[in-house]
């Protein structure tokens, strides 16, 4: 898993995104999920006027997928490190790997001010977001499949993945869950 960049006392305030925009980490509260730059002919010419995708460590991975499957992949994957059990801290190690020039990540495990320990915040918008992560855990899924002994499990799996429509499951799954109360808003 990538270790995130640690930043110093100067830039502790600025987190650069990679549109070249900076904004302020404690402007990031626990329910934003996207934001949108400024952007504009009046506005700071850093500021690209495109949303951005916002997750912190405290959002749980049924953000993007229901709770039996974030089950599954607690008891099928090993983690290595301090967080813990699988969570969303590793989808976004796995979404920083893929796209390292698009997310940017910010550690605030030492700053009391914010609710959150760690915040990611990547080029495209959260609904982009949502799509590759759902993308990225199929294929951790079939990994863990492929290494299972029983043929059939893998050939139901693959199967059942055939018909498996991304898109589709993005938008059912944003409106079941309400996303509307969920204060996505501009800084
Ligand atoms: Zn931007």
């Amino acid at each position: 898993m990538a270790t995130p960049r640690v930043p110093g006392p100067e830039d502790e305030r600025q987190l650069e995104l990679p549109c070249g925009a900076t904004i302020d980490p404690h402007e990031i509260d626990l329910g934003m999920r996207e934001f949108t730059c400024p952007g504009g002919p009046d506005s700071d010419t850093d500021s690209c006027g495109e949303t951005h995708a916002v997750v912190t460590d405290v959002h749980p991975p049924s953000r993007f997928f229901p709770e039996s499957l974030v089950t599954i992949l607690q008891e099928t994957i090993d983690t290595e490190d301090d967080f813990g059990e699988f969570g969303t801290p590793h989808l976004m190690g796995v979404v920083l790997e893929e796209f390292p020039e698009q997310v940017v990540t910010h550690d605030a495990s030492d700053d009391g001010a914010v609710g959150y320990s760690m915040v990611w915040v990547t080029d495209f918008d959260a609904r982009r977001l949502h799509e590759i992560i759902v993308e990225l855990v199929v294929e951790l899924m079939e990994h863990a499949i492929s290494h299972a002994e029983d043929d059939t499990a893998v050939g139901q799996f693959e199967s059942q993945m055939l018909e498996f429509d991304v898109s589709e499951f993005v938008e059912q799954y944003r409106q079941q869950r309400d996303f509307e109360s969920e204060h996505d808003r501009a800084l």
